[in-house]
């Protein structure tokens, strides 16, 4: 018999493990864990939950300078970047603001530049940190869903890495969850249950924790996958396992650990997961096999790309080990026979006219509109469904992932030059509306980039956004107010772009999409006179503008 050791995979040994304090003073409890399945990703990090509230101050782990900030409304939010003398560096995301000197660092550029989003990257002598220096606050800043700080730890290669390695201490003392288990005949010719589509394995809970399936019937190359989630102590937040094995007839079939990847890899998480049943069921299956196009590094080891093939008349056993970083494991076992029986139920494919060679590029026109699929979008050859109607263009489901953007094209010759510029290629979300896509106009073309099949269409949008005061009246003395806030919104297209001035000169206004608020914060002393002429100017994606303007006054 052979022996594979998956755990030489653990050479922890050159990863400082007392080198990074905590970033927080309260107990790391996560919402989410390092290589956690998400949208189109791994998670990069952890993210602590911050009890609700925001304001937590974030400490320095360890000694470094500040070397990038990024504000963003969407994103990141507000996010600094920690460079350490030993080569890694650690991100902190969605503050709700930086501290002391960082802060009027960022303040001035603002100022400066005139923009609440920007990106910096200060020298090494220009903001360096002591371990334990308050360097900013928890916040809920951009694309975040709810408060908490995002904590990643990076290599020197800015390979982000799984924080646990380096003795941060997250209490985990339960087993990770099995959701589903699911078995993929791969060739033309191979079935399983005398299937050629997945086929849902059923579990059986063992006294001790396990699982075992029902004896499967099968016949070829096969392959399997599971869907599978970690829990930690205190948070009823479903979040990533450490490492998933596989081993069939004692031999080690995969091996997945999530210990570190890189960002250019990251959107093969497409390509790693069964994205139809993803988008169908919203479980997330994680495919312990390699096909093409699969560079992903989070697998250590594989033997014949984790397939296993079943032969004729042999019996067989395929197990998988789920464990998380505390070593808490969940063991499936699946019996399997080889049985080359009849084939009952065909493999799903629906043949269209449009065949796509997932290494070439490929141009489509069909009536108004024209797709350009670069070579390498798709992760496999794939018949995909193109219909138009008018100025509608059905681009398949999303039901097949894209890894680059494909480009729609769209002519609007037929549109008078004023209604031209109010138009846009908008994507039909759930409720049928089109959402805004990024548009560009040349000559009479409109043209939008995207890495999602659906169904597109021409949209129009000739409203102006609307501005509110929410904090304040016209003529009115707020001396006691803290900040000036806004309410802006904008139908169809959405808000492109934003200015606030004060008496003519520019005042810093930070936008938060999440609730449609606009926010001046007088502490920033650039408003001073008593009586103070408000003007505010909103402009949506396709260029309609709105105009505010009010008087108020302060002592
Ligand atoms: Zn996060």
């Amino acid at each position: 018999m052979l022996f594979f050791l998956g755990n030489t995979a653990f050479a922890q040994s050159d990863i400082p493990t007392d080198y990074f304090s905590s970033p927080l003073d309260i107990p790391l409890i996560l919402s989410g864990s390092f290589g956690e399945l998400r949208s189109n990703h791994f998670h990069s990090g952890f993210d602590i939950k911050t009890q609700q509230k925001e304001g937590f101050p974030v400490y320095a782990p360890a000694d470094g300078y500040v070397n990038r900030i990024k504000v963003a409304h969407y994103g990141y939010g507000k996010a600094l970047y920690i460079q350490h003398p030993n080569g890694y560096s650690t991100v902190y995301a969605h503050l709700q603001n930086f501290a002391g000197s960082i802060q009027n660092y960022v303040k001035d550029n603002q100022y400066k530049k005139e923009t609440f989003e920007l990106e910096l990257f200060p020298d090494a002598s220009l903001l360096p940190v002591s371990k334990g220096d308050v360097i900013g606050y928890t916040g809920n800043t951009g694309s975040s869903g709810g408060p908490h700080l995002h904590f990643e730890i990076r290599d020197s290669a800015s390979r982000p890495m799984n924080p646990m390695l380096f003795g941060i201490e997250i209490p985990d003392s339960k087993k990770p969850i099995i959701n589903s288990v699911f078995a993929y005949p791969i060739d033309a010719n191979s079935h399983v249950d005398q299937s050629q589509n997945p086929v849902k394995l059923r579990l059986k809970l063992q006294k001790d924790g396990s699982y075992i399936t029902e004896k499967i019937a099968g016949f070829g190359k096969i392959g399997f996958g599971v869907s599978t989630n970690d829990q930690l102590d205190g948070a009823s937040n479903k979040n990533g396992v450490y490492q998933i094995r596989s081993v069939f007839n004692g031999v080690e079939k995969f091996n997945i650990l999530f210990e570190k990847f890189s960002f250019d890899e990251t959107r093969y998480l497409n390509r790693f997961i069964d994205y139809e049943y993803f988008v169908k069921n919203k479980s997330r299956v994680q495919k312990l096999f390699r096909q093409s196009n699969n560079p992903l590094s989070i697998i250590k080891n594989e033997e014949d790309n984790g397939y296993v093939i079943l032969e004729d008349g042999f019996s067989a056993t395929y197990t998988i080990e789920v464990t998380d970083f505390k070593k808490n494991t969940v063991i499936i076992t699946i019996p399997m026979e080889g049985k080359n029986s009849e084939i009952l139920e065909k493999k799903d494919l629906k043949e269209t006219e449009d065949y796509i060679y997932a290494d070439q590029a490929t141009s489509i026109t069909k009536g108004k509109f024209g797709i350009y699929i670069p070579s390498n979008s798709l992760y496999e050859d794939t018949f995909l469904d193109i219909q138009v109607q008018g100025d509608t263009l059905k681009l398949h489901e999303d039901v097949i992932p894209l890894h680059k953007n494909i480009t729609i094209t769209m002519d609007a010759s037929n549109y008078k030059a004023a209604d031209f510029e109010k138009l846009y290629i908008g994507r039909l979300n759930y409720k049928g509306q089109p959402y805004y896509n990024t548009t560009y106009r040349k000559g009479d073309k409109l043209s939008t980039n995207t890495r999602t099949f659906g169904t597109y269409t021409l949209a129009m949008d000739t409203i102006a956004p609307s501005i509110k005061p929410l904090n304040f009246e016209n003529g009115k003395w707020i001396s006691k107010n803290s900040t000036l806030q806004l309410k802006i919104e904008d139908d169809l297209s959405g808000i492109g772009s934003y200015r606030a001035t004060v008496n003519g000169k520019f005042i810093l206004m930070e936008y938060n999409y999440k609730k449609d608020v606009l926010t001046y914060n007088f502490n920033d002393n650039v408003v001073i006179d008593s009586e103070n002429n408000l003007k505010v100017i909103v402009v949506d994606n396709v260029g309609n503008s709105a105009t505010f303007e009010a008087t108020f006054f302060r002592k």
